[in-house]
């Protein structure tokens, strides 16, 4: 095969596409508008402490990421999470997940009646949804009216809306039931009922309801950009081109002609597109059908990890983590991570990293706050919350802006019309990456070999 093949983006979609492209002996060159690889992924390594800036796991169930990490010759430094509690800030105080929980929906009715986090009258809502008619929608409609309408306003606002919105770090009222969870809808369809359905498929496994949680997520002992520099090093020499950002993108005969930020024009006889859909938007803007993609929202987050002597957590937690329901007033964290606890390579003995998470929809002006502002603000919160009152060693603020895409009601329908096009107008460009079909790092790997896949396929 001898045509030229540009991916755009080097984040881990781009990095997979690139790679798979190459492994099938395809000409492909990678373009990255910044001038390091990783998009997201970004690990800082200080005083001993691995700290990562973006995602920091991966979910094992989704094996793309295991996968390529074999391939890369990365397997031996996967490392698994230590399980423990979780934990939700609600009523003003830290409650634990009821056990059998699956992404905050209670299916085990014991631990339901036992929970702190709902009333009396929440909890037989909640109980009666095995009980009501199958009432999905045959079209898309929002994630959080579906559940609000099986389980309740309670369980939903105290349980399963912080640990979605930890996800997505958007409004579960407006997000895409079709394009986040499409199971929940088949399930209830199939088994007459959410909580029978997710007992009865692989999402509660086995071990979960009865006592020992298996570790559902991995990382890397060096860090998540031990796997981007893996990768990078699979890749041909003088095929990855940094600071190269792309304009514009204009059909030629037979090919592409992409305007380059540095003034060059490179040639392309396919592309994939892995970059945010606004982005995307602008480099075809001659096309009138690419307006939905304009429309895409992303929300923009922050983080602080924070460094601590083991001696400064006076009031120990036996879990991982809380993330903060939004109905409990006056926090400004929407979640945090004791993530020593959950990850043995992240900080030395003797020492603590937490790392918190601000900014959600309605206060993401918060993102924007210079360093130690941010760093105040979570310290106010940790004090209340787990009577923190020692400085932290030391501190690292990320910001991420329009980072978490949107998935909103109608996503994958728009993304159908936008394919239609695609193939019409634009044969051999491909969009792919977190602002279009899944934004877990496993769903990225998976866009990246597809579209990769239907290249080498086509021949
Ligand atoms: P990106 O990583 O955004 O890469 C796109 C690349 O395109 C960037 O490098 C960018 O510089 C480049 N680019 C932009 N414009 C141009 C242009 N004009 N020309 C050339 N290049 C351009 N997922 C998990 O599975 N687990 C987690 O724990 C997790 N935690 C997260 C925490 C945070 C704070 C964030 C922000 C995300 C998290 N995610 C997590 C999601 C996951 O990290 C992302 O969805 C994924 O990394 C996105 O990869 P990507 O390659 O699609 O996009």
């Amino acid at each position: 095969m001898n045509k030229k093949v540009v991916v755009v983006g080097g984040g881990i979609t781009g990095l997979s596409a690139a790679y798979y492209l190459q492994k099938a002996g395809v000409d492909a060159e990678l373009v990255e508008k910044s001038d390091h690889l990783g998009g997201k992924i970004e690990t800082v390594h200080k005083d001993g402490f691995t700290i990562e800036r973006g995602p920091d796991s991966f979910l094992a169930r989704k094996t793309s990421m295991l996968k390529l990490a074999e391939e890369v010759g990365l397997s031996e430094e996967v490392v698994k999470n230590a399980t423990g509690n979780a934990y939700i800030l609600a009523k003003g105080r830290l409650n634990r997940m009821p056990q059998g929980s699956h992404m905050g929906i209670p299916t085990r009715r014991r631990p339901l009646l036992k929970s702190s986090l709902f009333s009396g009258f929440g909890k037989g809502r909640a109980l009666l949804e095995p009980y009501q008619r199958v009432n999905t929608k045959k079209n898309d409609e929002a994630l959080g009216v579906f559940l609000r309408r099986r389980l309740g306003n309670e369980v939903v606002e105290n349980a399963i809306e912080p640990l979605l919105s930890g996800i997505y770090a958007g409004d579960i009222d407006q997000l895409s039931m079709d394009a986040t969870f499409p199971q929940f809808k088949q399930v209830t369809e199939e088994y007459g009922s959410l909580v029978r359905g997710l007992k009865a498929t692989e999402a509660v496994p086995r071990e979960k309801r009865t006592h020992k949680k298996p570790s559902a997520f991995r990382a890397f002992a060096g860090g998540l950009s031990s796997f981007v520099e893996a990768i990078h090093s699979k890749l041909k020499p003088g095929s990855v081109h940094l600071s190269k950002g792309v304009d514009h993108i204009q059909k030629r005969e037979n090919g592409y002609h992409m305007l380059m930020s540095d003034g060059e024009v490179m040639w392309a006889d396919e592309i994939i597109l892995t970059v945010p859909a606004p982005v995307a938007a602008k480099m075809l803007a001659q096309y009138e059908w690419v307006e939905p993609l304009k429309q895409m929202k992303a929300t923009s987050v922050a983080n602080v990890a924070m460094a601590f002597d083991q001696s400064a957590i006076k009031q120990d937690i036996d879990g991982t983590g809380f993330v903060v329901a939004r109905t409990s007033g006056d926090y400004r964290i929407t979640a945090c991570t004791w993530t020593h606890k959950k990850w043995a390579h992240a900080a030395p003995e003797g020492k603590a990293l937490l790392r918190c998470y601000i900014g959600k929809p309605g206060d993401e002006e918060v993102v924007d706050k210079s360093d130690e502002e941010i760093k105040k603000i979570v310290m106010n919160d940790l004090e209340k919350i787990m009577n923190i009152t020692d400085q932290p060693d030391f501190f690292v603020v990320t910001r991420w802006h329009d980072a978490m895409p949107q998935y909103s009601v109608g996503h994958k329908e728009r993304l159908t019309k936008i394919d239609h096009y695609l193939k019409k107008d634009l044969p051999g460009v491909q969009l792919a990456g977190a602002h279009y079909y899944g934004i877990g790092l496993p769903d990225c790997i998976n866009q990246g070999r597809a579209a990769a896949k239907r290249i080498i396929e086509r021949g």
